[in-house]
């Protein structure tokens, strides 16, 4: 074990630890093992321990909760598994002591079912526990964290998660920061609720400029699509952009989905006034997770059918790029029309590319999850494109959900799914593999329920408000006022914002002014 040298005496009101995500809660139990090392007992330890801490938490997912094995825990960190021990006879002491019964002290333990939660760890010694949009944090005291909440109420806050405009807007988008700065000042570069100052300013000479920036901008990552992809989308056609990791919950079979409805509405002579739309997406999925891997190659080979096909590649172009990243985005994001936020409500816990995209100008055609809907209270449902079931609807469902059911009373539905099937987007043998997984997992169940995350469920209104969005871009005008009124609204989601929330109610420290 290494070794640090305490050069003066812990100071808990002068020292903050914030845990981003559960990954850094060993540092609890090395924490008090140094300071037991210098001489302190147990209880101090502990108890400046509890007031240095405070934990953020990230994700809804229960499988994204770590826990590690007890035998791997105490064979690599044996000395470190002793006070996560002291810890859980702390915890069931303190919970015993305040009247809870063994049931619920077996579903806080720290140490149970041979693993070590390290969420309740994190929870237990912390000073605050916040999520990152109001929903999500909503849900930890309701479902996810619902004991701990019982027990200690007051530790539970919310802090919304933000982006940088000096990235986001500034680096990124220097002919919409110009088109801002030279009207209102570059004061919203260090606070960006002053973008708010341009809102009365909006006028069809403001917008026509801001269409401008918006052509350059598709026009610019054309280019780069074409180089790095080879893959031609015309700066013509709207951008419909889904970018984000890859993963179920976020739904880009969904739109993969919608995309297969449109391709062959086309192709039966319909939608054929729709104006022309470019569905773009980027997503790396996790090394082992097969299923993320499927749909990438369902999306690639939707990409492949649909461009070059003479038929409708006039109206409709797709691309998957390669390797996305945050230096793509910043490509990517100032091009967008529409933002796909498409998760079920209650699983994004609070999503930033939503927020960038807001930033730059795009509508959001998204669920009531997550960030989402702070966008919309801020911008205005009228200025968006919100579809869904709400929390409470998916709860009640879930239950009884069959998608099969779906599937059988919806020919839009049934036709969407059958091409994972009957060869019309590929046929080929290493398709056909891969896509009857995708088919099983949304009609049979893999290791969970089929279509877990209600694809099927929301298809047919998710493709109706799309089409709705795709269609509002007609009237240029008044589709890039509605994007511009998501700009000068979107003063909360600075990460300057979140950070000073961060210092004045969690860490208890002033900002000083450094021009001084
Ligand atoms: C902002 C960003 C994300 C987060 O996107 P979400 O849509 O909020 O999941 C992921 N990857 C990259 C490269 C980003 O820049």
């Amino acid at each position: 074990m290494c070794s640090i040298q305490m050069t003066a005496p812990m100071r808990a009101d002068q020292t903050c630890v914030q845990l981003n995500d559960t990954h850094p809660t060993v540092s609890i139990p090395e924490l008090i093992r140094l300071l037991m090392a210098e001489g302190m007992d147990f209880e101090t330890a502990f108890d400046t321990a509890r007031r240095t801490f405070s934990y953020t938490n990230h994700t809804l997912m229960s499988e994204a909760l770590e826990t590690w094995d007890v035998e791997l825990f105490r064979s690599v960190i044996p000395e470190i598994y002793s006070i996560v021990g002291m810890i859980n006879t702390h915890l069931e002491n303190e919970l015993r002591g305040r009247g809870a019964d063994d049931e619920k002290i077996a579903r806080m333990r720290i140490i149970a079912d041979g693993r070590v939660h390290m969420a309740r760890l994190a929870t237990y010694v912390s000073s605050f526990v916040n999520g990152v949009a109001k929903i999500h944090s909503e849900l930890l005291k309701k479902d996810v964290l619902r004991d701990w909440y019982e027990f200690y109420p007051e530790r539970f806050n919310n802090k919304t998660n933000g982006i940088t405009q000096r990235r986001w807007l500034g680096l990124s988008n220097p002919g919409l920061t110009k088109l801002i700065g030279e009207r209102i000042g570059y004061g919203f570069m260090t606070d960006l609720y002053e973008i708010k100052k341009l809102e009365p300013m909006i006028d069809e000479q403001l917008v026509r400029e801001f269409i401008e920036v918006k052509k350059e901008r598709k026009r610019s990552l054309s280019k780069l699509i074409s180089e790095r992809e080879g893959v031609e989308i015309p700066e013509s056609f709207v951008f419909d952009v889904q970018v984000k990791r890859m993963h179920e919950y976020k739904r880009q079979l969904m739109n993969a989905l919608s995309i297969v409805h449109i391709y062959k509405e086309l192709k039966a002579g319909r939608l054929s006034d729709m104006p022309a739309t470019a569905f773009i997406f980027g997503a790396k999925a996790a090394p082992g997770y097969i299923m993320a891997k499927n749909i990438i190659k369902f999306i690639n080979e939707i990409a492949n059918r649909v461009n070059s096909d003479p038929d409708v590649n006039s109206k409709v172009r797709v691309v998957f790029v390669r390797n996305y990243n945050c230096s793509y985005a910043e490509h990517i994001i100032p091009a967008a029309d529409i933002s796909e936020q498409i998760s079920p409500a209650g699983t994004e816990a609070s999503g930033t590319g939503n927020m960038k995209f807001m930033l730059n100008g795009a509508v959001t055609l998204g669920t009531y999850d997550g960030a989402n809907i702070e966008i919309v209270e801020c911008a205005g449902e009228e200025n968006n494109y919100i579809f869904g079931a709400k929390v409470d609807e998916l709860t009640e469902l879930r239950p009884h959900y069959r998608p099969r059911d779906i599937y059988e009373q919806s020919a839009v539905v049934k036709r969407a799914v059958d091409s994972l099937i009957d060869g019309s987007i590929a046929n080929d043998p290493d398709s056909h593999r891969v896509f009857i997984e995708i088919y099983n997992s949304l009609l049979t169940g893999d290791w969970r329920k089929p279509d877990y995350y209600f694809n099927l469920y929301e298809l047919e209104n998710y493709i109706a408000r799309k089409l709705d969005a795709i269609y509002d871009t007609r009237d240029e005008l008044k589709f890039y006022t509605k994007c511009l009124r998501n700009t000068v609204n979107a003063g909360k989601f600075s990460s300057d914002r979140t950070i000073c929330e961060y210092a004045k109610e969690i860490w208890d420290i002033k900002p000083i002014n450094v021009n001084k």
